[in-house]
C-alpha cells in the first residue's frame, strides 16, 4: 500500500510538472493495461503498479501506441518492380506474419538498399508503418544462405517452399512456427540435404501448422489400424490413407505403395538427419513427392473454399 502511494505520488508530481497540475477532466481516460502503458514515459514506474499510478493523468494514453518505426527478422517471399525505380516486396516476419512492404528508390543504382533485399537470405529489415504498405528504411543481411542458390533444384525448391508460406498466411497474423520452419528449410537447402526431402519434410510440416496432418497410421474413414499385408489408397481429400474395405476411388487412381506409406510415416516421426540418411529407391520419392503436393495443394484450396462457404453459412444465418 505504502509503495502503491510512493507512486501515486510520483504519477502527480509529474502530471503537474507536465502541464501545470490542470487536469481534473483526465479521471475518464481509461487506465491504460501493461507495461507498454508506459510508453513515452522517463520516470522509473513498476510496470505492477501501472493502474495505480495512471490514476487519469493525461501523461498516460488511453491505448496502447504502436510504434511507427520497427525492426524485424524477415525473408523475403516475392516481390515485383512498381513504378520507375520502386519494388513491393512480401515478406515473411516472425511476429507480424505476412506482410507487404515498399522499397522505395531500390532500383536506382546509388540506392542504399540496394542488393541485400532478396529472397532466400534471412534479413533484418527496418520498416516505417505507411497507409498501404510498410516502408522499407534499412536492411542488413543476417544469413545469405549462399549455397542454396548454387543448384537450379535448391532455388526452385526455395521459390516452391516460398510460395506455400505465402499461400498459407493471412496478412498481419503472428507466423512464429512457420517463420521458423521456412528459415530451417532454406539453411538444410544450404546445407546441401537433398532438395526434394527438404520440401517433403517442409510440406508435412506445413500441413501440421495447418491443422491438416495426414493420416497415415489408420484409415482416415474407417479408423481400423493400417496393417502392413494391407492394400492402400492415398485420398487427400478424405485426409489420408484409407483402408482396402472402405468405399472410395479406385486404386488405379490412388493405389499407394506399402514403400510409400512408410516413407510418409518416416517423414511425420524422424528428424532431418534421419531423413537425410534414408536410403531409398527413386520411384518411392516419385510416389511420395505426387501424394505430398496432392495433399499440400488440396490442404490451401480446402482451406480458402471452406472459409468462404464458412462466411455464406455464417450470413445465411445473421
Ligand atoms: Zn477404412
Amino acid at each position: 500500500m505504502a509503495e502503491a502511494n510512493g507512486h501515486r505520488g510520483a504519477a502527480s508530481g509529474r502530471g503537474a510538472g507536465a502541464n501545470g497540475g490542470a487536469g481534473s477532466g483526465d479521471a475518464s481516460v481509461p487506465a491504460p493495461i501493461g507495461p507498454f502503458a508506459i510508453y513515452g514515459q522517463t520516470d522509473h514506474v513498476p510496470f505492477g503498479t501501472l493502474s495505480i499510478a495512471a490514476g487519469g493523468r493525461e501523461c498516460y494514453r488511453a491505448s496502447v501506441p504502436i510504434p511507427r518505426r520497427y525492426t524485424t527478422d524477415a525473408i523475403v517471399l516475392s516481390r515485383f518492380d512498381f513504378g520507375e525505380a520502386d519494388r513491393i516486396l512480401t515478406l515473411i516476419t516472425p511476429g507480424s506474419g505476412k506482410l507487404k512492404a515498399i522499397a522505395k528508390g531500390i532500383r536506382r543504382p546509388t540506392s542504399r538498399l540496394g542488393g541485400s533485399l532478396e529472397p532466400f537470405a534471412e534479413l533484418q529489415v527496418s520498416l516505417a508503418r505507411g497507409r498501404n504498405f510498410e516502408v522499407v528504411t534499412q536492411v542488413s543481411v543476417s544469413h545469405a544462405w549462399l549455397r542454396l542458390r548454387d543448384s537450379l533444384e535448391g532455388a526452385a525448391t526455395a521459390w516452391y517452399l516460398a510460395e506455400l508460406a505465402d499461400r498459407s498466411l493471412e496478412e498481419q497474423t503472428p507466423a512464429e512456427p512457420l517463420y521458423g520452419l521456412l528459415r530451417r528449410a532454406y539453411e538444410l537447402l544450404d546445407a546441401g540435404m537433398a532438395a526434394g526431402r527438404v520440401a517433403r519434410w517442409y510440406e508435412m510440416h506445413l500441413a501440421d501448422e495447418l491443422g491438416v496432418r495426414p493420416e497415415v497410421d489408420r484409415c482416415a474413414e474407417c479408423d481400423r489400424m493400417l496393417e502392413p499385408d494391407g492394400r492402400f489408397r492415398w485420398v487427400p481429400q478424405l485426409g489420408g490413407v484409407i483402408c482396402d474395405r472402405c468405399p472410395g476411388p479406385s486404386y488405379d487412381r490412388s493405389g499407394l505403395s506399402l514403400e510409400a506409406l512408410k516413407l510418409l510415416k518416416a517423414y511425420q516421426r524422424l528428424d532431418v538427419a534421419g531423413i537425410a540418411s534414408l536410403r531409398l529407391a527413386a520411384t518411392t520419392e516419385r510416389e511420395v513427392e505426387a501424394d505430398l503436393r496432392e495433399f499440400i495443394g488440396h490442404a490451401l484450396e480446402r482451406n480458402a473454399k471452406s472459409l468462404a462457404f464458412l462466411d455464406e453459412v455464417r450470413a445465411g444465418v445473421s
